[in-house]
C-alpha cells in the first residue's frame, strides 16, 4: 500500500502549453514513476483517467548542494481530452519531511 503523503497543490495549468511555459524556467524534474488513476482534478463525477507522475528535482547542483527544491513533486495530468495540448496539469509538491 502506498503511503498518503501531504502533497500541497502548487500550481494549476489549463493546458500543456501553459504548463510547459512554466516548466522551462524550473529545474528539470525526473519522473521515474507514474500511474493511471481515476481523474480527481475535475469536479464533477467523471469517468476518465488521470496520469499521476511522481518526481524529484534532477538539477545537478541541487543534488550536490542539497538545496531548496521540494522534496518530492507530483504532477497530475487530466486525460479527459484526447489532444495532449488540452490536458490540464496540476502540480503538487512535498516539502522536506525533516
Ligand atoms: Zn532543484
Ligand atoms: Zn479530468
Amino acid at each position: 500500500m502506498p503511503k498518503i503523503l501531504p502533497f500541497e497543490l502548487t500550481s494549476k495549468f489549463s493546458n500543456y502549453e501553459e504548463y510547459n511555459a512554466y516548466a522551462v524556467f524550473q529545474h528539470p524534474i525526473s519522473y521515474p514513476k507514474s500511474e493511471l488513476v481515476a481523474c480527481t482534478i475535475c469536479k464533477r463525477t467523471v469517468n476518465h483517467k488521470m496520469r499521476v507522475k511522481y518526481g524529484f528535482c534532477a538539477y545537478k547542483n541541487c543534488l550536490e548542494e542539497e538545496v531548496q527544491c521540494p522534496f518530492r513533486t507530483k504532477l497530475c495530468i487530466c486525460l479527459k481530452h484526447r489532444d495532449r495540448n488540452l490536458h490540464k496539469h496540476y502540480l503538487y509538491s512535498l516539502e522536506n519531511l525533516t
